[in-house]
């Protein structure tokens, strides 16, 4: 059995090879990013209208002028016209072209328009006003967006401003997701008193599709030749492989050994961890492996506790660390790293992390009403209200 920490560091040591792949714009939100994005041209591309009404001279203003005989209309999405007598104005439009010849622009709500002529009816007007210059918020071949980001709807809208259609982006290694045990049925079938139904698999292939990552979903039963069979055609097709159950020292717990094998070789077993003690980790040249304890708490913390900042690690070159601020006393006396389901609340700018009532591993039902789980060192039994932990948590 290995602690926590080592059982860390031997995860992050293994990364997998992340491709690129190029994916549509309106698909890439969520998505890492791979590649510079440049502005094309100037943003905005010209000198841009921001007002719907009037564009002056400055000087007639300044000189007195408060009429303004209208020239014509400058519409958004039409050619720059120009001003021939400085005195005079041209109406525009939001996200037109400011006219030549101008350089201030008064709102529809600031005039009153008569017989084709304009009256000022305010007295304060700034030069430039009403006008977003070109090049004000980036330089043509400015880079806009750099690579390693997490996108998000606000970068999809640029990529869109500078006319791509299809950006690159980290692609996710072939995962797959494999339930074991017999007892275990699909979920759309009436479980007899013995069976229940397989959840873990729709958790972690949940949990990675948050990610952006699709996994494949399978299930073998605890029989060892069909284990061997299906081990063997799913290495072949797979390099993120993710198991559930059949891990621990049942009698019925073939997967270690079938996956070593089959060219698996064991990284760790067993990690001094409460909940997920039976932790099985390995890898060959192209393929991790996880081999995850069957209860279904276990599952789902060992995926965020391992395999969530694993994975963010490969596709990003970098984990982010959050921490939170145990609310309450909690003791725990075992001498294993404890995984603390906690609710939490932002509380004068600290995360504070209230431990919850919830049981064992097994109470899964618990989750739902728990954000994220701290982790209390196994070197301490009694901690206290007021420190800070590392925080994992299970919301977006
Ligand atoms: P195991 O790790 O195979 O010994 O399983 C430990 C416990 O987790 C048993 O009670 C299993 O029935 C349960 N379990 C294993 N896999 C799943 C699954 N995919 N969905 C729900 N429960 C599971
Ligand atoms: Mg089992």
């Amino acid at each position: 059995m290995i602690p926590v920490s080592e059982a860390t560091s031997i995860i992050q040591s293994h990364s997998i090879e992340t491709l690129k792949e190029e994916i549509a714009i309106q698909c890439a939100s969520g998505r890492i990013l791979r590649e510079e994005v440049k502005a094309d041209r100037d943003f905005p591309p010209f000198d841009r209208v921001t007002m719907d009404g009037i564009a002056i001279n400055y000087q007639a203003y300044k000189k007195g002028v408060r009429k303004y005989p209208v020239e014509g209309i400058q519409a958004a999405g039409e050619q720059t016209k120009k001003l021939i007598n400085s005195d005079s104005c041209i109406e525009v439009m939001t996200g037109a072209m400011l006219p030549v010849g101008t350089d201030t622009i008064i709102r529809y709500e600031d005039i009153e328009i008569k017989d084709q002529v304009a009256t000022l009816l305010i007295q304060d007007i700034q030069e430039n006003q009403n006008i977003h210059t070109q090049g004000q918020d980036a330089k043509r071949n400015e880079i806009l967006i750099a690579p390693g980001i997490t996108l998000s709807p606000a970068e999809v809208a640029l990529l869109a401003s500078v006319g791509k259609k299809t950006v690159m982006v980290s692609s996710f290694p072939k995962t797959a997701i494999i339930s074991t045990g017999d007892e275990l049925i699909p979920v759309d079938l009436i479980p007899l008193p013995y069976q229940i139904r397989r959840s873990n698999s729709y958790a972690l292939q949940a949990a990675l599709l948050e990610l952006g990552c699709q996994a494949d979903q399978y299930h073998i039963p605890d029989q060892p030749e069909i284990l061997e069979t299906e081990v063997k055609k799913i290495l072949a097709h797979y390099q993120l492989i993710i198991f559930s159950g059949g891990v621990s020292k049942g009698k019925f717990d073939f997967v270690p050994q079938t996956l070593e094998r089959n060219g698996i070789q064991k990284r760790f077993h067993q990690v001094s961890q409460k909940p997920g003690k039976p932790l099985w980790f390995g890898t060959s040249s192209n393929h991790v492996v996880f081999a995850l304890p069957g209860n279904p708490v276990s599952t789902y913390m060992c995926f965020y506790r391992y395999i969530k900042p694993w994975l963010l690690k490969s596709l990003t070159g970098s984990t982010k660390q959050s921490t939170a601020i145990l609310a309450k006393d909690f003791s725990f006396k075992p001498p294993l790293t404890y995984f603390l389901q906690v609710s939490v609340q932002l509380e004068q700018g600290q995360l504070k992390a209230y431990p919850s009532a919830g049981g064992g591993s097994g109470d899964f039902a618990n989750l739902k009403d728990v954000d994220g789980f701290i982790e209390l060192p196994a070197q301490t039994s009694d901690f206290k209200a007021g420190q800070a932990f590392n925080y994992y948590s299970f919301r977006k």
